[in-house]
């Protein structure tokens, strides 16, 4: 596994979970079921980038796979030309292997078994098990029934063999338009499961493949064609989500009567988060109508908007084990993913000092030219992480925020005629408060003990607020990107009548701080490098952030809301 620091949190020091999935796998190694094989496969179609609900399915399957010694591998599900792009494919890579995932030489395309499957239509078409149909989309829907009526027969179900055969493959040799013919398993029309009534098997599509290109002008239906994936791949444990369930009759029948290996199906609850859209089709249209920038923007649920915003694969593999699985569909609290990011994040980022909104102080009585380079400690979670110097001079900034000219009773921080401590630095007092025309604060004009350094003082009195801070010459400018939920509600899906989710989206997810200043240790740090600003969050290198402009994005804050529900529960 890539990207496992030694100080890794509960997450994953003894990896021994158990979950009803887990438990089949037990009993079934038991009893020897698959001989002792354990395979199974993570499988994406690739019509969007991954997501925080696919990371949960990808840590299930290659997680199964590493504490039973077995494999799991990274099959695309490219059944639909018209939706999938070569970038999906790269970008799904790219995420599982970031995620820390290995499916060594195991990468698969169902696109690679058309031929296979064909052969097996084919199959099923000579033990009258599949009839080519004429009716359109629409009637295939009307002739199918509902919940409470049967359907019918369609007038082509009694087709002959050899009729079959010669249609189907006129179909596949592209004699005939889109849409005007199917290919149809013949089950039952009037089963109470609509997926076992007739089943659509191929359809006609003269679209190019993003692999097979013009090969193939007949797709096969998702229905079709998965159960024969994880059969022909020799999966033991077909993982899948709960709206499957009551396909797995389908699966089973076309596997048994084609009389080929029959893996066992799987489901489990999908994820859900609050504040969050997770379908893809709804992600992809937030990128289409550039509500936000990209796949990858920091606000998405994406695997790669949230490695832009600064999570780390760990924390999201932690989140994966704290939420578990289970059988029964539930909405997971955003805050539960950002307590696992600042948990990760606490024990592996080092800390800097950086002020988002500056308010220049000049120590009066501090040597012109002098600068002094100060001792810092980079993590206090972990002693091998070191110190670095901090420049300390005569000009610093503070935040905006830590100064009141008129402070309530409870306000410690700095005020005209109060002491504070600077980190690692020395004791202030504050002196005068200067302003321009219109009444703003420009600066604060202030003075040092110089007997403090480093943040003691010899006679032991202790200020009550230690301020964060940057001296002026040495300092970085920096533009700050502040995020929050991109949705207002926390069921954005759930939209009142006539309004889309789109209606949910918040005004105020992204603030922009142009004007922020940051110690001059992070100068050479590679894009993605993720810190504690000291008392202000976690915060990360954007990677289009240049030595010319740097660009920071927050992670997530400090304050953990999450420990804070539980206390109160
Ligand atoms: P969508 O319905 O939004 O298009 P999908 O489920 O069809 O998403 P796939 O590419 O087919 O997307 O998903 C690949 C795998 O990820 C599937 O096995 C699916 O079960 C799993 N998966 C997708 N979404 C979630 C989720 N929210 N929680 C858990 N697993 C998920
Ligand atoms: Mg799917």
């Amino acid at each position: 596994m890539s990207d496992v620091t030694n100080n890794t949190t509960e997450s994953e020091s003894s990896d021994q979970r158990t979950d009803f999935i887990r438990e089949i796998v037990i009993a079934d190694n038991k009893s020897n079921k698959w001989d002792g094989r354990v395979i199974t496969r993570f499988p994406p179609e690739p019509n969007g980038y991954l997501h925080i609900g696919h990371a949960k399915s990808i840590c299930l399957n290659f997680g199964i796979a590493q504490q039973f010694g077995g494999k799991c591998n990274l099959r695309f599900d490219d059944t639909n030309p018209t939706k999938e792009e070569e970038e999906y494919v790269q970008s799904i890579i790219q995420d599982v292997k970031w995620l820390g995932w290995d499916w060594e030489d195991r990468l698969y395309f169902a696109s690679d078994y058309f031929q296979q499957m064909y052969d097996w239509a084919v199959e099923l078409i000579k033990q009258g098990k599949a009839y080519v149909c004429d009716l359109a989309g629409d009637q295939v829907s009307l002739y199918r029934g509902s919940f409470t009526q049967p359907g019918k027969d369609s007038p082509w179900r009694n087709r002959t063999v050899e009729e079959n055969l010669d249609l189907f493959n006129r179909m596949k040799n592209g004699e005939f338009p889109d849409g005007s013919r199917t290919l149809r398993a013949k089950i039952d029309m009037a089963s109470p499961n609509l997926n076992m009534r007739d089943p659509v098997m191929y359809r006609i599509m003269h679209a190019t493949h993003h692999r097979t290109g013009d090969k193939w002008c007949i797709y096969p239906m998702y229905d079709w064609a998965h159960g024969l994936e994880d059969s022909i791949e020799k999966i033991t444990h077909s993982i899948c989500t709960l709206e499957f369930e009551n396909h797995r009759p389908l699966y089973d029948w076309f596997l048994d009567q084609l009389g080929i290996y029959h893996p066992q199906q799987i489901e489990f609850a999908r994820l859900n988060l609050t504040y969050t859209v997770m379908s893809k089709r709804k992600l992809l249209q937030l990128v289409q109508e550039k509500l936000v920038s990209n796949w990858d923007d920091p606000r998405m649920p994406t695997i790669s908007g949230m490695r832009r915003r600064g999570y780390s694969p760990e924390s999201i593999r932690y989140f994966a084990k704290k939420i578990g699985i289970n059988k029964f569909n539930s909405t997971v609290d955003f805050a539960l993913l950002e307590h696992c990011v600042r948990e990760v994040l606490n024990k592996t980022s080092p800390r800097i000092m950086a002020v988002l909104k500056p308010l220049k102080v000049v120590i009066t009585n501090y040597p012109e030219a002098q600068v002094e380079e100060l001792d810092a400690v980079n993590n206090p979670e972990d002693a091998s992480a070191g110190s670095r110097k901090v420049p300390f001079s005569k000009t610093l900034y503070i935040e905006q925020d830590d100064f009141m000219e008129n402070p309530p009773k409870k306000f410690y921080r700095l005020s005209p005629g109060k002491e504070v401590r600077l980190r690692y630095a020395y004791f202030i007092t504050c002196n005068e408060v200067i302003k321009d025309s219109a009444g703003n604060i420009t600066e604060l004009r202030c003075t040092y003990d110089p007997a403090t350094r480093g943040g003691d003082a010899p006679d032991g009195r202790s200020p009550k607020a230690t301020l964060h801070w940057v001296a002026a010459d040495t300092a970085l400018k920096a533009q700050v990107n502040l995020y929050d939920h991109l949705f207002t509600k926390e069921n954005p899906e759930e939209a009142e009548e006539g309004k889309t989710f789109k209606d949910a989206i918040s005004t105020d997810s992204l603030k922009v701080l142009e004007n922020c200043f940051v110690e001059p240790s992070v100068k050479t740090a590679p894009a993605l490098t993720r810190y504690q600003f000291e008392r202000l969050g976690y915060f990360c290198i954007d990677p289009d952030s240049t030595s010319e402009k740097l660009v920071f994005n927050r992670t997530v804050t400090l304050k953990d809301t999450w420990t804070k529900l539980q206390k109160k529960q």
